[in-house]
């Protein structure tokens, strides 16, 4: 049951796979119970739950959830054995045809096989090859969480039909585990962020999935991409800008109009030429590499760009930061000899380490995709390049020991790669790191460089990128943090509070001395209370606030809050700077 647009569990090896998919049939029998005019689409088990869409003639409401989970519990007491059936596909269309199941009918038609296999729990019977749980009884710690629409089969000129989402686990506790950390996440949604800290917005005028970053969410970006930049310099890459459209022509040689046409906008034409808004980076880094010869001394060439790409994203996919339409990648591209290759994946598992540390994350973990060598006529490259460049990645990752899980047959049909999931502070896992070969892009473009003798030879050619996009690593860091970014990257440091108007003058002054010394200190010069200005700090998830009043102007000193240590007691300005400065990550791993 593809494109529903979320990752299914694996059938035979998963536990949760028969218990939640026994969960989506009861919660679709408790529907056929309270609605029986309603009509069954699909209900398949998800990674964290499973869902069912359902067509019903009146929308359902969170009240109506209450009442099919009502409904549900009896379902689960009268403890139905779950018994498995199989009929021709003639009768099974009869038998649908009957029920009036239009969408089961056009599922069975589509199924090759001369028979069709069901379920029954009681009065109940659905389309279904299994397996599931031996009754119903045994489907204990379930929740309904919520209701969407959907397309069937995903496309919009289809009706839409009303999808519940639930969950369902082994245990109570682990229900309640996972339902606490749906709250965790709730909490700290990125979109609520963006916009109670007054980050970034998406804007409806502009169009769905195009980000604007508000002064203080563009300046944590800017503080990103200085980091970025000085350790992009610091090991050896070369900073590009790359146009942001480029004749068709180019991307028919990338390949990517007949490979990535779907995610592509359509072409724009220039003076009868045809031009591409840029969905990838490739192709112009190439360009770069191909503008002149290239010696075998000069490599490896690392070319790097904070390079915004624009894809075609359905709007339904659409989310937050998370999934857009234009986005900065935080791109690479390494050209490189044979004998570079161990280093240079080596140089990168070592820049990812540095940014999940610096960007304050301590868990990850590492996947490494190689190819399927009995299909290897699907593939770019040869046997000799597969096998030099999964071994520098199995290699590289052993030496630094670290542990992986090897994806075999899950490479990109143009070369091996190795995938880094950070895992956040409530313990989701977050796909940003990827460092790829790609023995493809280097034949199509012709690359080459001379060697030693004076022959062309051709270089390999690895894509890399650590945060993936600004946008998604932005948003990722905001879910991480709950809002309260560590102090390096916080808009606002250090909110100067003066307690009345009497003082502004010494306030600002303090703010001055903190700026002199490189911090972002503002003053909240308001006629409010002291401790509504506070809280309104604290609310914005400023990491310190400077109270001033006149003992402290007096004293020369400001009275220190921090947003959760609370009160820090009176220092001098210089000291508090110093304080800031040194300010290290702190995670709240409310979980
Ligand atoms: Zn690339």
């Amino acid at each position: 049951m593809g494109h529903t647009g979320q990752k299914e569990l694996r059938k035979q090896t998963d536990p949760l796979y028969a218990l939640r998919h026994s969960a989506a049939h009861i919660m679709a029998q408790a529907v056929r119970r309270l609605h029986p005019e309603s009509k069954l689409a699909i209900g398949p088990p998800i990674e964290d739950g499973f869902y069912y869409d359902l067509e019903l003639p009146a929308a359902l409401t969170e009240e109506s959830l209450g009442a099919i989970e009502a409904e549900m519990r009896k379902i689960v007491e009268e403890d139905h054995p779950f018994v498995r059936s199989s009929m021709s596909k003639d009768e099974a269309l009869a038998f649908f045809r009957e029920r009036n199941e239009r969408y089961k009918l056009e599922i069975i038609e589509g199924i090759p096989d001369a028979s069709v296999s069901l379920y029954t729990d009681g009065e109940f019977v659905d389309l279904c090859e299994g397996p599931h749980v031996a009754s119903t009884g045994q489907v204990r710690a379930f929740k309904l969480l919520s209701l969407a629409g959907a397309y069937w089969r995903g496309d919009e000129r289809r009706p839409q039909l009303q999808r519940v989402y639930g969950t369902a686990f082994l245990t109570q506790e682990d229900l309640d585990r996972h339902l606490h950390r749906l709250e965790e996440a709730k909490r700290r949604d990125h979109r609520k962020l963006g916009t109670a800290l007054e980050l970034f917005s998406i804007e409806e005028a502009a169009g769905p999935g195009l980000i604007f970053w508000h002064p203080k969410g563009a300046l944590v970006r800017t503080l990103m991409e200085d980091w970025l930049r000085r350790e992009l310099l610091a090991r050896g890459y070369d900073l590009v800008y790359t146009p942001h459209i480029m004749r068709e022509e180019l991307w028919q040689t990338s390949g990517h109009t007949s490979f990535y046409r779907d995610n592509m906008f359509a072409p724009i034409e220039v003076e009868t030429a045809q031009y591409q808004l840029k969905p990838m980076n490739c192709p112009g880094h190439i360009l770069i590499y191909k503008s002149r010869l290239r010696s075998y001394r000069e490599l490896p060439v690392r070319l790097a760009e904070l390079g915004t790409v624009y894809r075609y994203e359905r709007s339904g996919v659409l989310h937050g930061l998370m999934r857009v339409r234009g986005f900065t990648q935080d791109d690479a591209h390494i050209f490189c000899r044979p004998d570079h290759i161990e280093a240079e994946v080596e140089g990168c598992i070592r820049f990812a380490w540095e940014t999940l540390r610096a960007f304050g994350f301590d868990d990850y973990v590492v996947e490494l995709s190689d190819w399927d060598e009995g299909e290897a006529a699907h593939y770019a490259g040869n046997p000799e390049d597969w096998r030099r460049a999964t071994d520098a990645l199995t290699s590289t990752l052993e030496r630094l020991k670290v542990p992986y899980t090897l994806m075999k047959g899950e490479a990109a049909f143009y070369g091996p790669k190795i995938d880094v999931k950070l895992i956040d502070a409530i313990g989701r896992a977050w796909q940003l790191t990827t460092v790829q070969f790609d023995f493809n892009l280097p034949a199509r473009f012709n690359l080459e460089y001379i060697d030693e003798e004076g022959k062309p030879q051709r270089p390999l050619m690895v894509h890399r990128a650590l945060w993936g996009s600004v946008e998604r690593f932005f948003g990722v860091l905001l879910e991480h943090y709950a809002g309260a970014l560590p102090a390096w990257l916080a808009p606002v440091q250090v909110a100067v509070i003066p307690v009345s108007e009497a003082v502004h003058g010494y306030a600002r002054a303090i703010a001055e001395a903190l700026r002199a010394r490189g911090l972002r200190a503002s003053v909240d010069e308001r006629n409010e209370r002291m401790q509504a200005k506070i809280r309104d700090a604290q609310l914005q998830q400023v990491p310190y606030m400077a109270v001033v009043g006149k003992r402290e102007a007096e004293a020369g000193t400001v009275a220190v809050r921090h947003r959760r240590e609370g009160d820090l007691g009176a220092m001098a300005a210089a000291d508090l700077a110093s304080r800031v400065i040194e300010d290290k990550h702190e995670v709240d791993h409310t979980d």
